[in-house]
């Protein structure tokens, strides 16, 4: 597809953008353009389908929740309606979605919540962008509900805190990993709860098979990670996350949005939340908890310091035209949003699905930023891929769009050697699924390793994982054919 002058004219005097409901008005720049030649094209016609990422729906999609079909966009759009209806119970989820399930859905979910590390809880904004014809296969509920059927045994490398944050906490709640940043984690509740949740050891209340570390909601208790912040004159970019900012009352953003800034080595904070992927109609009717966002950036900027929102999008279908308000508000408002994905199996991993996400996501200017490898996070393998498959995604990502609207791939390394890009391993074996890393601004005498899940290995390599008594082999082979035998493995 080109358009010629005829079709820009039309579309601009309709007030439409081809098939796509996005406006374009007629202005003066436009038509003395237009009445120029239009320049010979050097690029194949391009298709509606290469533009798909403008779409934004628009319906009011929450209508095919039985439950909700008579709820109008000024109640959907409340926040007040999305907390009170938010899915934290098997029963709820009966009753919302029990008659457009499958047969056999909702028993496959209670066996999943068994054996889950994470509690459940979905926004009704969610549960309604989730096709119920094909709950197995859709995007989000891949995300946010367990099911038995899919479950894959978990490689005996994975475990619970596989950051090891814990080790590089100076008081509860507060992570000094990066010589001049620090995570402050306030709170340990979220909008929702994510199945491939980093801190499963500590978010959202105990599970049947975890029993969760506490961070508390309570300012009395933050006082001790202010005062090391205030005690330790490298750091200079603080994480504020959890938990979940959006769950912050606005007098507490601003309690620790104000207390940051005046400690004068701080100059640059990130407030994380997932909330603008899961239940964006907060940032349009949650005035108070906007404005006090809104309050702590301007503060920021006037103080020559920086303050971003830092959001999680990992799938398309998770942006409506709800989102797109939404960040066009904050965007109005000089706040900057940055974008954290997680790779997920069946939600982005492939080079489609990721381009189509960085797309609407430059389009609604949230910078994509990083991509996360899984985290070996016990009760999580099925949602894993491979180092190898990551690398070959970042390749076709890259040269997509604009650099700095590519996101960097990114391994957290196990046992707390912090970010790497994914492809940076000093060795990595596809056959038997072990990389290695290193980090030398973290730690230069230890070495991290990342193991694939055992299912997308090849064969031979699932068959030597078989045998319990080969692991050590493997990963000592692993460490000599790095070449730094003389580091310590974390294990
Ligand atoms: S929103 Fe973030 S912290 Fe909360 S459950 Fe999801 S991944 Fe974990």
């Amino acid at each position: 597809m080109h358009y010629t002058k005829e079709e820009i004219n039309s579309m601009a005097a309709a007030n439409t953008f081809g098939e796509l409901p996005v406006s374009i008005t007629k202005n003066e720049n436009l038509e003395n353009l237009l009445k120029l030649d239009l320049p010979e094209a050097i690029k194949d016609p391009v298709s509606n389908d290469d533009l798909y990422h403008r779409y934004f729906v628009k319906n009011a999609f929450w209508h095919k929740i039985p439950a909700f079909a008579s709820i109008t966009e000024e109640e959907f759009l409340d926040v007040k309606f999305q907390n009170k209806n938010t899915v934290r119970k098997v029963e709820k989820l009966i009753e919302l979605v029990g008659e457009i399930a499958p047969g056999g859905f909702i028993d496959d979910v209670k066996e999943g919540m068994e054996l889950a590390p994470m509690n459940l809880s979905i926004s009704p904004y969610i549960l309604s962008l989730i096709d119920w014809n094909d709950p197995y296969h859709d995007p989000l509920r891949i995300q946010f509900i367990p099911v038995n059927s899919r479950r894959v045994a978990d490689h005996p490398k994975l475990t619970l805190d596989s950051l090891g944050e814990q080790g590089d906490s100076p008081v509860p709640g507060l992570v000094h990993r990066y010589f001049d940043k620090v995570l402050f984690l306030p709170l340990d509740v979220c909008p929702v709860y994510c199945r491939f949740c980093t801190r499963s050891y500590a978010i959202g209340g105990n599970t049947e098979t975890v029993d969760k570390v506490k961070f508390t909601n309570a300012p009395q208790k933050w006082n001790d990670a202010f005062a090391y912040i205030a005690s330790r004159p490298e750091i200079e970019d603080v994480v504020i996350s959890g938990g979940d900012a959006y769950m912050l009352a606005p007098d507490r953003l601003r309690l620790i949005g104000n207390t940051l800034l005046d400690i004068p080595h701080v100059r640059r904070m990130r407030f994380a939340t997932k909330g603008p992927a899961v239940m964006p109609m907060k940032i349009l009717s949650d005035q108070k908890w906007t404005d006090a966002l809104v309050e702590i950036v301007d503060k920021g900027r006037k103080m020559g310091k920086e303050v971003v929102l830092h959001t999680h999008f990992n799938s398309p279908n998770e942006i409506s035209d709800i989102t797109r308000r939404a960040m066009l508000h904050l965007f109005k408002k000089g706040i900057t949003v940055r974008n954290q994905s997680v790779l997920i199996k069946g939600v982005n991993d492939t080079a489609e699905k990721m381009i189509h996400l960085i797309r609407k996501l430059s389009y609604m200017n949230v910078q994509p930023y990083y991509v996360y490898q899984h985290d070996m996070v016990s009760g999580t393998e099925d949602l894993r891929t491979s180092v190898g498959q990551t690398v070959e995604l970042e390749k076709v990502i890259r040269g997509v769009t604009a650099g700095f609207n590519t996101p960097l791939f990114v391994t957290d390394a196990p046992g707390g050697g912090g970010k790497r890009d994914v492809h940076s391993y000093d060795y990595y074996d596809e056959t038997t699924g072990i990389s290695v890393y290193r980090s030398p601004s973290v730690d230069d005498s230890k070495l991290y390793i990342y193991f694939d899940p055992i299912d997308t290995l090849p064969a031979s390599g699932q068959k030597l994982w078989e045998d319990e008594s080969l692991h050590e082999e493997l990963i000592n082979n692993a460490i000599k054919s790095s070449g730094f035998t003389s580091l310590t493995p974390v294990l």
